[in-house]
């Protein structure tokens, strides 16, 4: 009887055994943790952003810097011996920042640290002084009765949480993507909110802001979040708050710039390929180190510690989006192209959400596949990230377009986003925010993904 248990038990060990050597062999499980290891004691990601923000600076679309940043990335990917590179072109509504400032006039005068949101029309070359007409949410705005801000600057004081996963942000964006016009609504004269941020620094915090047809289009700012709680102290003196907000701005109708691509291709089934990237583009006022240049270089090394050790059996694609900032036009524009053959990327991953660092793996993948996303995440492990087993993540916002063509295999490396909306959109997104080891364990995490995604024996489907 004990040898039989004894047996049974060899048996199903055995059984285990062969059931994820199927997928690996113990050979790809030596070269995953090569990879992981080179990736850990390299600077190569590091020196790539380094290079970026240096050289380049900051990317807005249309501006420029940015077919600098086009020549850049190809160059980049050229020096590191990718296969394949090329470029795929996109549009965008291209905007320019001239000038922008502030002022609190009344009660008594302050300085006004302020940012145009992007797209934002210029105010009058004195600017526009007028009362502010104080709401804490835009739902306030909207639910306020029409005229409530006839010659009146809007200002919506709605304060941002901070959490690991950034689910702050998406409440908080909603009075920058449509304040202008609710405020326009309600005649205002222009618009101003808080920062979309968590910080308590000086810096205001820009971003995408819309006009709508048929609504008067008015001027659009973010204040610095010090700045939303003078003037909110201002207010709750109930006297009349008076401002001038002063900005210098163009819309310069369609632009014209570039996806950059770089891939090595795989040594079985070419045409199927791991997509990994970040965006390219970056808004004018920091570097974009963390935004989204450290998406951009962690991903280009990922695919270069990847090749170093061996050509996996499917392609490797770094896809660095153009324009995403103004409104996700490269990522548009890619899955435009690519609708016909969406069937061939076998999993995708995006970092856009700075480099702090990567605490959870998470799938949306279908069922067969996955025992191929456990065999990633036990490799993942080692880098002290988790499996999320919720089999549902949402990827990065590049990855959206793709994602509604239906069936897309999408993979979050879901990054530690506590100070990230301290930076966001600031003269203060720099170099000098990414930590090297972070980084590092953010590049070797994407290569262990992208590495085993693309020689897996089992080819992983989206749902
Ligand atoms: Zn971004």
């Amino acid at each position: 009887m004990k040898k039989l248990l004894l047996t049974l038990a060899i048996t199903s060990l055995s059984f285990i055994n062969q059931v994820s050597a199927q997928e690996f062999s113990e050979q790809q499980i030596k070269q995953t943790a090569e990879i992981r290891n080179n990736a850990l004691n390299s600077s190569l990601a590091y020196d790539i952003l380094t290079s970026l923000t240096t050289e380049i600076g900051p990317r807005l679309p249309g501006s420029e810097n940015d077919p600098l940043a086009v020549k850049w990335a190809q160059d980049k990917f050229n020096e590191l011996g990718f296969d394949k590179v090329w470029l795929e072109p996109a549009t965008f509504p291209a905007w320019r920042r001239y000038s922008e400032s502030g002022m609190i006039l009344a009660p008594s005068k302050q300085p006004l640290h302020l940012t145009a949101l992007g797209g934002s029309i210029s105010t009058p070359k004195q600017g526009i002084s007028a009362d502010i007409i104080y709401f804490e949410t835009l739902d306030e705005l909207i639910a306020s009765p029409k005229n409530s801000a006839e010659g009146k600057i809007v200002f919506i004081n709605y304060k941002m949480n901070r959490h690991i996963d950034g689910n702050g942000y998406g409440p908080a964006v909603k009075a920058r993507s449509t304040g202008a016009v609710e405020a326009a609504k309600k005649g205002a004269l222009a618009f101003m909110m808080r920062s979309v941020s968590t910080a308590h620094h000086r810096f205001a915090h820009t971003g995408g802001s819309h006009y709508q047809d048929g609504i008067k289009k008015i001027p659009t700012v973010a204040i610095a979040n010090p700045d939303a709680d003078q003037i909110s102290r201002l207010v709750s003196l109930k006297k009349p708050v008076k401002v001038n907000i002063n900005v210098q701005a163009e819309n310069l109708g369609e632009g014209k710039t570039f996806n950059v691509i770089g891939q090595f291709n795989g040594t079985q089934n070419p045409d199927q390929y791991v997509l990994i990237g970040g965006h390219l583009d970056s808004w004018d006022l920091g570097t974009g180190a963390l935004d989204d240049g450290a998406g951009v270089a962690l991903t280009m090394a990922a695919a270069k510690y990847i090749a170093d050790v061996k050509r996996p059996k499917r392609s490797i694609r770094v896809v660095l989006f153009a324009a995403e900032e103004l409104g996700l036009w490269g990522a548009k524009a890619y899955a435009k192209k690519h609708k016909n053959d969406k069937h061939n990327i076998v999993a995708a991953a995006e970092s856009d959400f700075g480099a702090g660092f990567i605490y959870g793996f998470q799938s949306s993948v279908d069922a067969k596949s996955l025992p191929v996303v456990r065999a990633i995440a036990k490799q993942l492990s080692p880098l002290n990230i988790k499996h999320i087993r919720a089999n549902k993540s949402s990827n990065g916002p590049d990855l959206i377009p793709l994602r509604k063509l239906g069936g897309l295999a999408g993979f979050s490396l879901h990054t530690d986003g506590n100070d990230y909306f301290d930076y966001h959109h600031t003269a203060d997104d720099t170099l000098d925010k990414v930590d090297p080891v972070k980084l590092q364990q953010n590049s070797a995490a994407y290569a262990v993904f992208a590495f085993m995604a693309a020689d897996a024996k089992t080819t992983i489907k989206g749902k």
